[in-house]
């Protein structure tokens, strides 16, 4: 249960990580959108990503998702999955009972992080 950071409501509808409710988020105070910012940008340094979507000028765009992205050139929008997660969820899935799974991309495979689970800062 958290405590709103604006009307300061408990509720065990209000995500501990944002600590604003769903009511006071309707109301579009400006000031809230940099809170918001800041918490997202958070939430994807443990898995290597920008605060932000990248939006480099000259970079190419990606539209696979709503944040058209502009990737610079060289850089990779994400960290590369690690083996030792790819590993894990690869026998997570033969224990559920699936046959049909492997790990593909196996050159996209790297170290940059242990585990989904537990990221590394
Ligand atoms: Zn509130």
């Amino acid at each position: 249960m958290a405590r709103c950071r604006v009307c300061g409501a408990r509720s065990p509808l209000t995500a501990s990580r944002l600590a604003v409710c769903a009511p006071c988020l309707r109301t579009g105070q400006p000031d809230l959108w940099l809170h918001l910012a800041r918490v997202h940008g958070q939430t994807r340094r443990p898995f290597g990503l920008p605060s932000a979507p990248p939006r480099d000028p000259g970079g190419l765009l990606c539209d696979l998702c709503a944040n058209q992205c502009r990737i610079p050139p060289g850089e990779h929008d994400r960290p590369m999955t690690s083996r030792e997660h790819a590993e894990e969820a690869l026998a997570a899935a033969k224990a559920a009972g699936l046959t049909r799974v492997r790990i593909g991309n196996v050159h996209l495979l790297g170290e940059a992080y242990g585990h989904a689970s537990q990221p590394t800062v």
